[in-house]
């Protein structure tokens, strides 16, 4: 899940800087649902740690995104490992 800023310009993780970016997500609703990839999240990002910080409004438009019939841009393939014979 999404970490959502509730307020300010510090990580409440590490306490570093923020800065506003526009990122690529991997989203999912729940542990049980697929994945999709998102493009251009508006994110604030700790400088120091890398922790991503998404506004409630940016997470519903996640949400929403996966539940309306909103047309994905395109699909990928990703590649699938099994640990089971290392
Ligand atoms: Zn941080």
């Amino acid at each position: 899940m999404p970490m959502e800023l509730k307020r300010g310009n510090i990580c409440a993780v590490c306490g570093g800087q923020l800065k506003d970016d526009r990122i690529e997500i991997f989203y999912e609703q729940g542990p049980n649902s697929f994945p999709a990839f998102f493009e251009a999240v508006p994110a604030r990002v700790c400088q120091e740690c890398g922790e991503r910080w998404f506004s409630l409004k940016t997470v519903r438009r996640l949400e929403t995104s996966m539940e309306s019939k909103m047309k994905p841009i395109s699909t990928m393939e990703i590649p699938v490992y099994s640990l089971e014979a290392v």
